[in-house]
């Protein structure tokens, strides 16, 4: 079911009202004293840990679920009640800041950038790598600066009317990161897309990069999410019994297939006859490269060109978690095999670049 709600265009220059949603991670997780496990503990107290919010002349408001959630708990199921909670306050406030933990980040913003079509205001996502009450903590100035960054409007109008993710000085598009390192603060990368603010003294915006609506279309908010999808890394000598087992899995409707370089695979004939076996029984097959940065460019080399001429689809530079979700949210639409091959193949929220010799069909 597709709900919709209209768009309310602000023409007051009003305080800018801002929803905090805390949904669960490290931000909001303290040490047990006697086992030194993280836990979860109640928003109110990020809130007092973090007094410098009040200094913003905005107005704050927040919703925390309960019980947080550690994000390796995340599910479509909780992906659709995120996006169903900035839809049912859409209309009440100019930005969303998504306080959310970081293991999983990634994959929720890129399903939200798919699940909120239209979309006109900014919705942040940020987390920390240190618990918010200890002293070195990144968890304040991230919360702090996503804040400021949800509230920013330039000529009237929100500065980023997109699904973020803010960590360490640098604003991503949502739907391009992946979150590269288990340690440093600076956990986040977009590896085929510029940031699209960094934070210093002053925070600059890489305007040209934003993505702004063309036309003023109310917000839908989709509302299912297919998860009879697989991910199929490949690697030198796997087998034709693990490729099969995944491809026979009951109920399979999509793959993202991880492979080398430009798109490239095995050449042996019984994998390409399982690709081709897939396809006909009407398995969607994105083929992304297991490279962190560059494109697929399938035919390049023998080891890609056979697969070429099958219905394996090229994913471009889709990040794993984006490519992913945008499988969970076609597949859960009602299309043709086809119409479905061409969607995947087509950028719907910047997720993806085409290459230069890209002909839309
Ligand atoms: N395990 C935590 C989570 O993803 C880690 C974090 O927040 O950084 O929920």
């Amino acid at each position: 079911m597709l709900i919709s709600v209209t768009l309310q265009k602000k023409q007051t220059m009003s305080k800018p009202s801002i929803l905090i949603i805390y949904t669960g991670g490290t931000i909001g997780m303290i040490a047990d004293p006697e086992s030194g496990v993280l836990k979860p503990f109640k928003f109110s107290q990020i809130s007092q840990e973090v007094p410098a919010l009040k200094k913003f002349d905005y107005d704050l408001s927040a919703h925390a679920f309960d019980p947080p959630i550690d994000s390796s708990n995340m599910s479509p199921e909780i992906w659709i009640q995120l996006a169903s909670l900035i839809r049912d306050n859409y209309d009440r406030y100019d930005g969303f800041v998504v306080l959310h933990g970081t293991d999983t980040m990634s994959f929720t913003a890129s399903a939200l950038s798919f699940l909120l079509e239209n979309l006109t205001k900014p919705v942040i996502f940020t987390g920390s790598q240190l618990p918010i009450n200890t002293l070195r903590t990144d968890g304040k100035e991230n919360l702090i600066t996503a804040v400021e960054i949800a509230a920013a409007r330039r000529n009237g109008e929100p500065t980023v009317p997109e699904v973020c993710i803010y960590f360490e000085s640098r604003l991503y598009r949502a739907n391009r990161t992946t979150k590269h390192h288990s340690e440093h603060f600076d956990a986040f990368r977009s590896h085929n897309f510029p940031p699209l603010a960094e934070a210093g003294i002053h925070i600059h915006y890489n305007h040209g990069a934003i993505n702004h609506p063309m036309v003023d279309l109310p917000l839908i908010v989709h509302d299912k999410l297919c998860k009879d999808v697989a991910i199929l890394k490949l690697f030198p000598g796997i087998s034709s019994n693990l490729v099969e087992a995944i491809f026979n899995t009951k109920d399979l409707k999509g793959v993202v297939m991880e492979t080398f370089g430009s798109g490239n695979a095995t050449t042996e004939k019984w994998f390409l006859d399982q690709l081709v076996r897939a396809t006909r029984r009407g398995i969607v097959i994105v083929n992304i490269t297991q490279c962190r940065s560059g494109s697929v460019d399938m035919g390049r080399y023998e080891t890609s060109y056979d697969m070429a001429s099958t219905q394996v689809v090229s994913g471009y530079d889709l990040t794993t978690e984006a490519a992913v979700t945008k499988l969970m949210f076609l597949l859960a639409q009602k299309r043709s095999y086809n119409e479905l091959l061409k969607k995947m193949r087509y950028p719907i929220a910047g997720e993806m670049t085409l290459p230069d010799r890209y002909v839309v069909m």
